[in-house]
């Protein structure tokens, strides 16, 4: 038998930017339902023993008033901190943000909602046991899980050799193995490093030169400061102006836009990476992905080289560390019939200064919200931003 109850607002996800936008909701808005599993995408789809690419300071989740800081909650639990130059270890990551969840946000539903349709006046959520809800306005802040990207060439391999990064959470079960890993960016230098440190035999393979990022130097001075100033996002006018003015780059021209999000913050590992990585494991780069077989147990992967030459690699497993690609298609939750409705630019949606897609009531936070507001969004840090604006727009 199915249940209908009715809600103001459904928040889909309970990750940084759902539960930052729960927690700005919670006191005026008694009528929100939050649901997903809090902080899901950390705990099931990254690899244990990474730590996290932004800054401390970089790394809270945003609450009214004084907040919840990653900060505070460190000082409180007596774990080492700082804003800048120690970086931040997944598992303290995610018991922060599982203790702000608790405090903030209590009543999240765990529940991952199987669809959502367009209804008239109102939006109609299906629920795994069958059960519906409606709510007059949906927030889809469901994060880039479904939009991992694995190249073309690796597609017809069985999953028992071909992976995705975001699929382990435990690379020691690859102790003994040889591992090829494919990408340049953060995912790409944790996952090798993290594989040689657990007894794998990995050897790293990007299309592209790995540009690990600077670590911090000391106290920076003034000139060095004005020439690029510090911000969420890493040292740099553009990302200065990134995290200061995303209402700015919400207005500029469509093609400057997507530019923009295509272009800054490329991928590259975190400083703290390279010991992992550098003169640890082979680093081969320039090298492009042609062909990949499966040959007994083992698969060969052929290369072309920088220099016009082939290159081959025999390897047990090949992980994809080749990131992810919005695309509103992937989110399968939302009824075809609604996502028809919805406008959308390179296959994210099209959003108003307030988040609100041309769907009135749906509204989307996060990643796919990146072409609209700009890098920020690709940012735990760009929850603050969002999760106020988004807050006042429901109100
Ligand atoms: C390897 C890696 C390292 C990263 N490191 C950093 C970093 O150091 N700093 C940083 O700021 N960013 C980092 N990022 C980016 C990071 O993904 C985003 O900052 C962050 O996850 C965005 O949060 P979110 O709330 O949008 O989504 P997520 O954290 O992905 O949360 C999504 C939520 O949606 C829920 N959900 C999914 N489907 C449904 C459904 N159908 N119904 C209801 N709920 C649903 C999930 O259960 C989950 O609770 C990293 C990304 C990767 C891949």
């Amino acid at each position: 038998m199915t249940t209908t109850s009715a809600v103001d607002i459904a928040v889909l996800g309970a990750g940084p930017y759902g539960l930052s936008l729960a927690a700005h909701l919670g006191p005026t808005h008694r009528s929100v339902k939050v649901f997903g599993q809090t902080m899901s995408f950390w705990r099931d789809h990254m690899p244990k023993g990474m730590c996290l690419k932004s800054d401390g300071f970089a790394s809270s989740l945003s609450a009214p008033g004084e907040g919840f800081t990653l900060q505070a909650w460190s000082k409180a639990q007596g774990l080492p901190y700082a804003d800048m130059g120690l970086p931040v270890p997944l598992e303290t990551f995610c018991d922060y943000a599982e203790a702000f969840q608790r405090r903030l946000v209590p009543d999240v539903d765990p529940r991952l909602v199987r669809s959502v349709q367009h209804e008239g006046d109102h939006f109609a959520l299906t629920l795994p046991d069958g059960s519906t809800l409606q709510a007059r306005r949906v927030v889809v802040a469901t994060g880039i899980q479904p939009f991992a990207h694995v190249p073309e060439a690796l597609r017809a391999l069985p999953a028992s050799h071909v992976s995705h990064s975001s699929d382990h959470t435990d690379l020691s079960r690859f102790a003994g193995r040889h591992v090829a890993v494919l990408g340049g960016g953060a995912s790409a230098g944790d996952t090798a490093g993290l594989l040689q440190v657990g007894g794998a035999r990995a050897e790293l393979v990007s299309r592209h030169p790995v540009r690990f990022h600077n670590p911090p130097g000391g106290p920076r001075s003034l000139a060095q400061r004005v020439r690029k100033p510090d911000s969420g996002l890493g040292p740099g006018w553009k990302s200065f102006l990134c995290t200061h003015f995303p209402l700015i780059f919400h207005a500029m021209p469509e093609s400057l836009r997507l530019r923009a999000v295509a272009r800054h913050l490329g991928p590259a590992p975190g400083w703290f990476v390279r010991d992992q990585v550098v003169g640890k494991l082979p680093v081969h780069t320039g090298w492009q992905l042609r062909t990949a077989q499966l040959e007994g147990d083992q698969v060969t992967l052929d290369f072309l080289a920088g220099d016009g030459s082939r290159q081959q690699l025999r390897v047990d497993h090949v992980i994809a560390a080749t990131g992810y690609r919005n695309d509103l298609d992937q989110l399968g939750f939302l009824a075809p019939s609604l996502r028809e409705r919805i406008r959308t630019v390179a296959r994210t949606p099209v959003l108003d200064r307030n988040f609100q897609s041309s769907v009135p009531g749906l509204y989307f936070a996060g990643a796919i919200a990146a072409n609209s507001f700009g890098p920020l969004l690709r940012f735990a840090y760009g929850a603050d931003f969002t999760a106020r604006r988004l807050a006042r727009a429901l109100a």
